[in-house]
């Protein structure tokens, strides 16, 4: 049963478009700048971006804002195309905005022909000065009478490097005393005496984003650009260009970013936590990236369904982790296979088990999967299970173990715990039980009724691994609203890393494989692992937590 889904407001523009006849086809984008890597709010976008361009058969380019030389680097661009990969979508065309940089010097070039734009000597804070605020108008300097050709003059000197860095800009000639403040003469070139990553040393002048984003829109016939709210007032000014340079009328459309509760979705404070060593790395499994999300076993399927389930919102809000950590159990009840691992042990001893002998127990993979399969636990006189799972003085409705009382061991048989060792201290180290042989799973004729069922390990055989246990990076719900340092949130129990104690079928596991431990959570290899000490994510509890 399929359900029938409402259209969002861009897929209705779309509609509309395409139903008028405006575009034969649709053409999109997803322009991230390369200075750090995607987050959960760029899958959002990817999804949306490629989403629609699937949806009407369309096409999407991967195009690298990379304007700004200082900020970028190599190591980025490739775990962006990487990072798309992942969550499943393919571009049309790999592109760089620095591609286009002669093309926009071309633009500029025009603007100033056209009496639309003007070098500017003034100084960073006089120009800011100048400006104006939204209640008084801006002033306009002498600059700004400033002939065609002294402009064009002095255009050609910044770019061949006659001058220093902030010497001069080029702003468009647009109103002073314009309402939208992004109107008054905008900058839209600076010097920047930088090497760049792919234009190397070639230029000294570099676009503002303003100046190259919609032009870029343009230069490859985008339909539909879309970008997130902050950029409404940008609006006029991208119209403003496109219509006086007279190419393609690209079109700006804006959404309102993803913000999750407990997380933070901003590069340059993700950087920062990175390179003051906060997490290990932009791929720690607590980082709300999507090389994080990788390594901590998100499924790129459940992130898709959770950028589906959220839609595309017109204001503002705040997304639950909760919900995607709910799309991320369904996929992976299906997909993981079911392990025996104990956390924290308690030694049982198996009395009437004899002693040397080892029974091998099948016990289901999955059964929620289709194909399943089964595997081969050992079972032996000394298990463990975990300590929890034991009360000396148990409420009534106590369905684990305790003295005297019966539990079943998953996949296994009935066990009834006859008594219990301490230490000197009194703490409890050992329980002596007693197994039904008849009880056996799938071929029980014991004719008892047990409520409890608990996950076990044989104990000479079982598998030392490491487990890390993942919460919130941060304490505070609504991050977005913070006014002190956000380091100040940060959560001190984020990690936790224990030893547990696994069936040896587990240690056949490999990186990126994912499980589901029963009664303990969902847990993905991680690549740290080595043949001596397993290592396994967290990547998500049984259920949701308080
Ligand atoms: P950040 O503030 O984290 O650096 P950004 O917007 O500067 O993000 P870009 O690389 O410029 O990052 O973004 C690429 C695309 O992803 C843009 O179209 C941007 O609007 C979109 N995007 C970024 N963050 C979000 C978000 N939280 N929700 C939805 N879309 C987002
Ligand atoms: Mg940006």
């Amino acid at each position: 049963m399929t359900e029938e889904k409402s259209l969002n407001f861009i897929e209705e523009i779309i509609e509309a478009d395409l139903a008028a006849g405006n575009y034969p086809s649709i053409t999109t984008r997803f322009p991230p700048e390369p200075n750090g890597y995607l987050h959960l709010g760029h899958a959002k976008s990817i999804c949306l971006n490629f989403g629609l361009a699937l949806k009407y058969g369309g096409k999407t380019n991967l195009r690298f804002d990379d304007t700004n030389p200082v900020t970028e680097e190599v190591e980025f661009v490739e775990n962006i195309k990487q990072d798309v990969q992942w969550l499943g979508f393919q571009w049309a065309h790999e592109l760089y905005a620095s591609d286009y940089f002669s093309q926009l010097y071309e633009l500029a070039v025009k603007l100033i022909r056209k009496g639309l734009a003007y070098v500017d000597d003034s100084t960073s804070e006089e120009i800011a000065e100048q400006k104006g605020t939204p209640t008084a108008p801006g002033k306009p300097n002498p600059y700004r009478q400033r002939s065609v050709e002294e402009n064009l003059k002095l255009f050609a000197e910044m770019k061949a490097g006659r001058y220093l860095d902030g010497a001069k800009v080029l702003r468009a000639k647009i109103d002073m005393a314009h309402v939208n403040m992004l109107m008054r003469d905008p900058v839209l070139y600076r010097i920047k005496h930088a090497h760049h990553h792919r234009t190397g040393d070639a230029w000294c002048i570099y676009p503002m984003y303003d100046f190259a984003h919609g032009q870029s829109d343009s230069i490859e016939q985008i339909t539909h650009s879309i970008c997130t709210l902050e950029f409404v007032p940008h609006r006029e000014l991208y119209n403003w260009l496109i219509e006086n340079l007279e190419i393609y009328p690209s079109k700006q459309y804006e959404f309102a970013r993803l913000n999750m509760t407990y997380t933070l979705m901003s590069k340059r404070k993700l950087l920062q936590l990175v390179n003051e060593k906060v997490v290990n790395g932009w791929d720690d499994p607590r980082m709300p990236t999507l090389s994080g999300a990788r390594r901590r076993g998100y499924p790129p399927e459940s992130l898709r369904e959770f950028c589906d389930k959220i839609g595309v919102a017109k204001r503002d809000n705040l997304i639950d982790m909760g919900l995607l950590e709910f799309c991320v159990r369904e996929h992976l009840n299906k997909k993981a296979s079911r392990r025996m691992v104990v956390f924290d042990p308690l030694k049982v001893i198996i009395t009437n088990f004899p002693e040397g002998k080892t029974e091998m127990l099948p016990s289901e993979n999955n059964t929620e999967a289709e194909n399943g399969g089964t595997r081969q636990m050992p079972f032996s006189r000394e298990l463990w299970v975990e300590r929890e799972d034991f009360m000396e003085n148990p409420p009534k409705k106590y369905f684990r173990l305790s003295p005297g009382g019966m539990v079943r061991l998953k996949s296994a048989y009935i066990i009834r715990c006859e008594s219990v060792i301490k230490d000197a201290t009194g703490k409890v180290v050992e329980l002596h039980a007693t197994y039904v042989p008849e009880s056996k799973s799938g071929h029980d004729t014991s004719g008892l009724h047990v409520k409890g069922v608990i996950h076990w390990v044989s104990a000479p055989q079982a598998v030392p691994v490491e487990v890390r246990l993942y919460d919130r990076l941060f304490l505070t719900e609504d991050m977005s609203t913070i006014e002190d340092d956000f380091k100040n949130h940060l959560n001190p129990h984020s990690l936790n890393v224990v030893t547990a104690y696994a069936e040896p079928e587990l240690a056949k596991a490999k990186p990126g494989e994912q499980f589901q431990f029963l009664r303990m959570g969902y847990f993905c290899q991680d690549a740290d692992s080595t043949d001596r000490k397993p290592v396994f994510n967290r990547t998500v509890t049984l259920r949701e937590s308080k």
